[in-house]
């Protein structure tokens, strides 16, 4: 639990917030991937915002998972010369990261809202 408070003329506002550390653990793009398909076309990672310069993004019909009672649609790459369907490289990360919870400010102890505590704090 993070917590701060400063002194305003209105009284003592405190800010608090639950900050964990957590592992992502999903997999993201693998920035050392290299394939090159059945026809020899050489397909590689690239920084840029064009991630997959040599692919393109093919999406499928959206239909409805009964398992998650929510849509779907289904993405994947194929080869921008010759259409074979690529699967890019990813890994795991492992980077940790800070994750904030929802913010709770107070006013002498009493919960206020966040466009209160701008308020008194921008005043
Ligand atoms: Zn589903
Ligand atoms: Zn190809």
């Amino acid at each position: 639990m993070n917590t701060m408070s400063v002194q305003l003329p209105e009284g003592e506002l405190t800010f608090e917030q639950d900050v964990q550390m957590v592992m992502s653990n999903l997999p993201v793009p693998d920035p050392c991937w290299r394939l090159t398909d059945e026809q020899g076309h050489e397909h590689h990672y690239a920084s840029g915002p064009d991630r997959y310069p040599t692919l393109t993004a093919k999406q499928g019909d959206v239909y409805w998972c009964e398992d998650c009672r929510d849509e779907h649609q289904d993405s994947w790459y194929v080869c921008r010369t010759c259409g074979e369907r690529i699967t890019p490289g990813t890994r795991i990360d492992t980077t940790p990261r800070w994750l904030g919870g929802p913010a709770l400010y107070y006013l002498n102890g009493k919960p206020i809202s966040q466009e209160r505590a701008n308020e008194l704090l921008t005043r």
